[in-house]
């Protein structure tokens, strides 16, 4: 009765310290990927180049994206 207690416990004892070993070694693993990927704070080059093709419209003033420029609504808008 009393050796069954005690196996019981050292089988807990077993899975606990496995698996607090496996949640260190994730951690760890997850702490690299972090370094290795490239900081958020950096702009895409997409919105760059997006920012440099503005256009403004002659006649309302508005400023648009050249690639996708639309008409303000007036007659005489140029898009
Ligand atoms: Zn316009």
């Amino acid at each position: 009765m009393f050796g069954k207690i005690l196996l019981t416990i050292a089988v807990i004892a077993f899975i606990w310290f496995g698996f607090k070993y496996l949640s260190r070694l994730a951690e760890l693993r997850r702490r690299d990927e972090a370094e290795k990927a490239p900081p958020p704070h950096s702009p895409p080059k997409d919105a760059a180049g997006e920012a440099e093709t503005m256009v403004e419209c002659r006649v309302c003033g508005t400023w648009q994206p050249g690639r996708s420029a639309r008409s303000c609504g007036r007659s005489d808008c140029p898009y």
